[in-house]
């Protein structure tokens, strides 16, 4: 039988992760396939448990893992730590630099009943259904960072090899393939030598797809686009800190980051989670948006087990469950039933029947 490892990690993780669980063995009830979940500390917890953000313990198990579900990782009680200790570094991009997960999927589809949640307005956004691909294990989060003195500095170095560019931007095409076949590369290539180079990857791999539609756009006028007229967008790749910031801001063309799911992959192995973080202001008050993390499980089901028909009903049942008019606090307008976090949990397996 599969493994699941589950890390739930801090704040909203804690809450969330327990719903996904919940669907998945919902989902797999009386299905030929089941999953095993394991349980493992990740980022604060593991730090306040074990002293390190990434415990060997959790690092063997998802290395023994099929798939890995992770809720969030983060918080004030530990923001004071060197940067290297901390939940965020030491744990959530350790791990996924351990396990070689270079690839970060984060499909963004306007929900017809969601329109009203977006802030932007329903022409721009009711359209709206792309995929953005993060390159997730290089450039300027992994390169050497320190200190200088006199005069007082710090810096960062964003390095990319050529074979790191390769797989995403070759998965970009892939991906591409199996959507409307546009494929939208964003960089700085004006300012930055690295995304010249990038540029100059992507060129050479486009020759093997002549069938998709190339496209290069700067980071700043695609941050512009994606509220301008973002269905012009099919798959976007693009580089880990670009990637960080547009689909923090792709995600808010769905009216929440509670909505948004993704996964992490190394071709064998994936990684699911949801995109939003631990949300320490509203933790422990069951009032987070369980769905990004139930629709990281149908993601799951999709790329790593291969029951896109299983995800298919997670995906249904979480648009049924909007349908009815629920709603978590974040989404929610005047008239909405309004459910919490186990609530909604619950209301989504419910929808599975
Ligand atoms: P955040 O995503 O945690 O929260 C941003 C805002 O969105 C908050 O107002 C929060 O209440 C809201 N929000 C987020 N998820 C929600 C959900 N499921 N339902 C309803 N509302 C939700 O980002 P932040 O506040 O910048 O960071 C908080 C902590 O999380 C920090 O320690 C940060 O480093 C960490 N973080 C972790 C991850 C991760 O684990 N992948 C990602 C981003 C941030």
């Amino acid at each position: 039988m599969p493994n699941v490892l589950v890390l739930p990690g801090d704040g909203i993780g804690l809450e969330i992760t327990p719903e996904a669980v919940k669907v998945l063995e919902a989902v797999l009830k009386d299905h030929p396939q089941s999953l095993k979940f394991e349980y493992g500390l990740i980022g604060g917890a593991a730090i306040d448990e074990v002293g390190k953000a990434l415990p060997d313990a959790t690092l063997e198990a998802a290395q023994a893992a099929d798939a890995i579900l992770l809720g969030s990782v983060g918080g004030p009680k530990w923001d004071t730590l060197p940067a290297p200790q901390r939940p965020e570094l030491g744990g959530l991009l350790a791990i996924r630099k351990a396990l070689g997960l270079f690839a970060n999927i984060r499909p963004v589809k306007m929900l017809p009943m969601l329109v009203d949640a977006s802030t932007l307005k329903t022409e721009v956004v009711k359209n709206v259904d792309l995929v953005v691909l993060r390159e997730l294990t290089g450039g300027l989060y992994f390169g050497e960072k320190g200190r200088g003195t006199n005069p007082r500095s710090a810096f960062d170095n964003l390095i990319y090899t050529e074979e790191e560019i390769q797989r995403i931007v070759e998965l970009g095409f892939q991906t591409a393939m199996k959507r409307r076949k546009k494929l939208c590369s964003v960089d700085k290539a004006n300012v930055l030598e690295s995304s010249r180079f990038w540029r100059e990857i992507t060129l050479e791999v486009a020759k093997n797809y002549p069938e998709v539609e190339l496209t290069h756009m700067y980071v700043d006028n695609a941050a512009m686009q994606l509220v301008r007229w973002p269905e012009q967008f099919d798959v976007i790749v693009t580089e880990n800190m670009f990637g960080d910031i547009l689909t923090d801001l792709a995600s808010m063309l769905m009216g929440s980051i509670g909505m948004i799911s993704s996964a992490s992959l190394n071709g064998s192995k994936g990684l699911y989670e949801p995109a939003h973080g631990s949300a320490p202001d509203i933790a422990g008050k069951n009032i987070a948006n369980p769905l990004a993390t139930i629709l990281s499980g149908a993601l799951m089901l999709r790329y790593s087990f291969g029951l896109e028909e299983e995800a298919q009903k997670i995906e249904r049942a979480v648009e049924q469950v909007l349908q009815e008019g629920y709603r978590t606090a974040d989404l929610a307008k005047p008239g909405d039933k309004v459910l919490g976090t186990r609530e909604m949990g619950d209301a989504v397996v419910k929808a599975l029947k």
